[in-house]
């Protein structure tokens, strides 16, 4: 007994020396801190092309780090593409993942292995802090005035302050632990599709539809013009929680200043800081301060108030001293959208056509959010870990989806059986070494149509099946189904067999 007790032991010894655990002296692993943007097209980024918009912070993190060009986001909109990064496995594969209504109830399930999982039981500290939009609660209606249960803990973050949907739904307040902030108990709050009447308690807001004279910032079209909280007309109705409002100019803020106290808090061990702002998202109303700095309204004025948040928290690891020891990643959730619901002054063109002043939101790539197109999900991704990164440019294609099974290799952690299941290890191609990535990978839509990037290809099924050749046709315009049957039956197999088994398998 005593030698199998001792050979365990020094198994144990051997384990703990092979992957670099937080508690060995010198042998701390790197924080990673995620800087998330919403809806920030591929050209909305200067160093991505983008002439109209300054961003000179996300800038220079690129000229410090590894830019990508052929990274994506798994989904053209918000909850499929977050779902499909934090757990793994590709939206598509879960029914019900679409863009979350604002009374959507957890996407991802307590018992689901997650990015934030993976971190936690590598001891590091997690958090997210920003735009949430992956449901909450297990019950109907969720607890607003109780407590919220489950909540982003319950999927490996250890701490949140969220907005729980998107800026454009109601309701118009933050989530943190479990709770609604700043919530007096005598205005409770209810939300609704439907216009709530005099018997239900709490504060009344005007309704847009009907006093479109209270939209006084940016009114909404006939969807986004229910309850108007600070001016602005949001998706559904709500009543009361006057007293946890936030204002929609001060949301950057007070993310930042979330994150700058998490941070100083958990400064002295490893920590995960998913940090995605509700910025460049609808409707655009950022802090004045970044009024006019762009030549693009208020929607370029909202992608430099993004700039400065990345910035801000860039500049709080510096402050900590822990700019060596973070991997910093700057992404977006999906691709650019001009007017998508508010008449915010931007544009009305679509994103993927030319502007008359030419801007590129998803630069040279066809589509844009929604889209199952190029510009839908190839999105800026820019690496930074001085030092350890060497700065550059990587053409490799890239998913976000790896990011699990990247880390899971980085951390020398396994990744649980039949989780992850489109996560695979691509920390090479993440770091800089492997300038190749990876020789396949999935895309979606919201609505789940699914598309495969194979190499240079581009492969979209369905009755009218499209091809394209991305290494002559960055704009998807000559679909080559007919002329090359051979590559499109090649890649309709190969595209089943990945939608069947994973990408990881
Ligand atoms: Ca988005």
């Amino acid at each position: 007994m005593m030698r199998i007790a001792c050979l365990t032991s020094l198994f144990i010894l051997l384990t703990l020396c092979a992957s670099a655990q937080p508690d060995e002296p010198g042998k701390r692993p790197p924080n990673v801190v995620i800087l998330y943007g919403d809806d920030v097209g591929f050209g909305d980024v200067g160093v991505y092309g983008s002439k109209m918009i300054p961003t000179p912070r996300i800038d220079a993190l690129a000229a410090q780090g590894l830019r990508f060009t052929d990274a994506h986001c798994a989904a053209a909109t918000c909850t499929p593409s977050r779902y499909s990064m934090l757990t793994g496995e590709m939206a598509f594969r879960q029914p019900g993942t679409g863009i979350a209504a604002p009374n959507s109830n957890s996407l991802i399930k307590a018992n689901r292995f997650t990015l934030p999982d993976l971190f936690k039981q590598a001891g590091y500290t997690t958090a997210v802090i920003g735009k949430w939009h992956l449901g909450l609660d297990d019950e109907q209606p969720i607890q607003w005035n109780g407590t919220i249960d489950p909540s982003p803990e319950a999927i490996g973050f250890d701490h949140h302050f969220i907005l729980p949907t998107t800026n454009d739904r109601v309701p118009s307040v933050y989530v943190s632990g479990g709770k609604v902030l700043n919530l007096d108990p005598n205005d409770p709050i209810t939300i609704s599709p439907k216009p709530l009447g005099d018997d239900v308690p709490g504060t009344a807001y005007p309704n847009g539809r009907t006093n479109p004279e209270a939209m006084t910032k940016t009114p909404g079209d006939h969807q986004h013009a229910c309850s108007v909280t600070n001016g602005i007309s949001r998706i559904w109705f709500m009543k009361g929680g006057k007293s946890a409002l936030w204002k929609d100019e001060d949301i950057a803020d007070d993310f930042v200043a979330e994150a700058g106290k998490w941070i100083e808090k958990n400064k002295d061990k490893p920590f995960f800081l998913f940090f995605p702002t509700s910025d460049i998202h609808v409707p655009r109303y950022p802090h004045k301060r970044f009024w006019g700095k762009s030549e693009l309204g208020l929607r370029g004025d909202a992608m430099v108030s993004f700039d400065w948040s990345c910035g801000a928290i860039v500049d709080l690891l510096e402050k900590h001293g822990l700019t060596e020891s973070t991997i910093v990643i700057v992404g977006s959730d999906n691709g650019p959208v001009y007017d998508d619901g508010y008449k915010d002054g931007t544009e009305t063109k679509k994103a993927s056509k030319a502007s008359d002043r030419g801007h590129f939101g998803a630069g040279q790539y066809r589509g844009g959010k929604y889209s199952i197109y190029e510009g839908g999900t190839r999105t800026p991704f820019i690496v930074r870990w001085p030092g350890k990164v060497e700065p550059g440019v990587s053409d490799a294609l890239f998913s976000q989806t790896d990011l699990m099974g990247s880390f899971a290799a980085m951390l020398d952690r396994d990744i649980p059986e039949g989780e992850g299941m489109d996560s695979r290890d691509e920390i090479d191609t993440l770091l800089g070494k492997d300038k190749v990535g990876s020789e396949v990978i999935l895309v979606q839509t919201n609505n789940s149509k699914v598309a495969l990037r194979y190499k240079q290809w581009k492969y979209i099924p369905g009755k009218n099946a499209e091809l394209y050749d991305l290494s002559k046709d960055i704009g998807e315009k000559n679909n080559l189904v007919n002329q090359q049957p051979g590559m499109a039956q090649k890649l309709g197999e190969m595209m089943q067999t990945y939608r069947k088994q994973g990408l990881a398998e």
